[in-house]
C-alpha cells in the first residue's frame, strides 16, 4: 500500500485558492487553524447566532455565513455533525457552491450512504484526519500530524486526488503518512472501529471492571486508578511500541495475567457480536439507526449523555483528576475556544 507524505503534495494547488471550512467543532477548528497556519486562505462557514460564530473570530479567522463561505470558495469542505450534513448541502452549499468547486468532507458517512447528491460537476473528496479534531490541532502546533486518508468520490477535473492530498498535507497529515481509500472503506472501517474497539468497546470494558471491582466492595477510586486511569498509561506503551513494546514494559506477572485472561473476556461470542456489528454497518442498518434517532430528536444521545454524567466512575473521576491538576495543564480540550 502506498503512503504519501508532505514531499509527495504540491501545496501551490491551493495556494491563491479560497478554502471555506464549515463548522467550527472537533474538526473545523483544527482544519481551519492548521490551514491558516499553513499560510492557505481560510474562511469560516457558520450558521449565524451560534456559539461556534465567536469561537472562530476570536481565534483571529474570518467568518461568514455558509452559503457565503461556500460561494467564495474553491474548495469547501462540511465539518459539522454528520447528521446535519445532508441538509445543510441541499439548503446552503448546493445553491451556492461555485461550478468546478471541489466539495470535501472528514468522513464518507452522508455520500456512502445516500444522503448527499452532489452536484455533477463537482469534485467531491474526503480527508479523514485518523485522530479527533482537538488532537489534528494540538500534533500540528507540536510540530507533529496526525495519518490521515484521502479518497476521490468524483473527479471531475482530473486533479481531485492531487488536490485532497495537498490539502491533507496543509492540515499536518503528510508529516506521518497520508493512505489513499474509497468512500466504502473508509466509512464502514471507521464506524466499525469506533464502535467495535475504540469507543463502544473501550467504554464497556471500562465500566464492566470498574462495576465489578466496586460490587465486590472495593473503593471506587481503587477502581477508578486501576480501570480508567492506568488504561491511559498502557495505551500510551501500545501507541509508541506496539504490544510488544507493552508487555516489555509491564511486569511478567502482568504479562502472564494478559495472556490468560483477556481471551476470557473476548471471548468468541464477542468475536461473533463483532462480525454481526459489522454486517450492521455493512447493510447500512447502523446508518438507518443513526439517521432516525437524529429525526426523532436524539432521544437516545441525550438520555445516555445523562446516565453515562450519572455514573460513579464519572462522579468519583472527576474528584480524582481535580487532585492531578497537571492533567487540565495540557487539555486537548477547552469547550469556551474549540
Ligand atoms: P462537531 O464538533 O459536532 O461540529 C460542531 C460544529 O457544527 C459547530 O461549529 C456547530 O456550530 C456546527 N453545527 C452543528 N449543527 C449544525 C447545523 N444543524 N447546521 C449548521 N452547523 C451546525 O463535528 P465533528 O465531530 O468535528 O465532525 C465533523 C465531521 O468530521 C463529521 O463528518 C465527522 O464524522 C468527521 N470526523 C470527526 C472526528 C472527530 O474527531 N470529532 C474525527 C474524524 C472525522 P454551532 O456552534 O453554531 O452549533
Ligand atoms: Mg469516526
Amino acid at each position: 500500500m502506498r503512503v504519501f507524505y508532505d514531499k509527495d503534495a504540491d501545496l501551490s494547488l491551493l495556494r491563491g485558492k479560497k478554502v471555506a471550512v464549515i463548522g467550527y467543532g472537533s474538526q473545523g477548528h483544527a482544519h481551519a487553524l492548521n490551514l491558516k497556519d499553513s499560510q492557505i486562505d481560510v474562511v469560516v462557514g457558520l450558521r449565524e447566532g451560534g456559539d461556534s460564530w465567536r469561537k472562530a473570530q476570536a481565534a483571529g479567522l474570518s467568518v461568514a455565513s455558509m452559503s457565503e463561505a461556500a460561494g467564495m470558495a474553491d474548495f469547501v469542505i462540511v465539518l459539522i455533525p454528520d447528521e446535519t450534513i445532508g441538509k445543510v448541502y441541499r439548503e446552503s452549499i448546493a445553491p451556492a457552491i461555485r461550478e468546478g468547486a471541489t466539495l470535501a468532507f472528514a468522513h464518507g458517512f452522508n455520500i456512502h450512504y445516500g444522503q448527499v447528491s452532489p452536484r455533477a460537476d463537482l469534485d467531491v473528496v474526503m480527508i479523514a484526519p485518523k485522530a479527533p479534531g482537538h488532537t489534528v490541532r494540538s500534533t500540528y502546533v507540536d510540530g507533529g500530524g496526525v495519518p490521515g486518508l484521502i479518497a476521490v468520490a468524483q473527479d471531475r477535473s482530473g486533479q481531485a486526488r492531487d488536490v485532497a492530498l495537498a490539502y491533507a498535507s496543509a492540515i499536518g497529515c503528510g508529516r506521518s503518512g497520508v493512505i489513499e481509500t474509497n468512500f466504502r472503506e473508509e466509512t464502514e472501517t471507521d464506524l466499525f472501529g469506533e464502535q467495535a474497539v475504540l469507543c463502544g468497546g473501550a467504554v464497556e470494558l471500562i465500566k464492566a471492571g470498574f462495576d465489578t471491582l466496586v460490587e465486590a466492595g472495593y473503593a471506587p477510586e481503587m477502581a477508578y486508578f486501576e480501570c480508567l486511569h492506568e488504561l491511559k498509561l498502557i495505551v500510551d506503551l501500545i501507541y509508541e511500541g506496539g504490544i510488544g513494546t507493552m508487555n516489555y514494559g509491564i511486569s511478567n506477572n502482568a504479562e502472564f495475567g494478559e495472556y490468560l485472561t483477556g481471551p476470557r473476556i473476548v471471548t468468541a461470542e464477542t468475536r461473533a457480536a463483532m462480525k454481526a456489528v459489522l454486517a450492521d454497518i455493512q447493510t447500512g442498518e447502523y446508518a438507518k439507526a443513526f439517521i432516525l434517532e437524529s429525526q426523532a430528536g436524539a432521544p437516545t444521545l441525550q438520555s445516555r449523555r445523562r446516565l453515562t454524567a450519572a455514573h460513579p466512575i464519572e462522579t468519583v473521576g472527576a474528584k480524582l483528576r481535580d487532585m492531578m491538576p497537571w492533567i487540565q495543564r495540557t487539555a486537548l480540550v477547552d469547550k469556551t475556544r474549540n
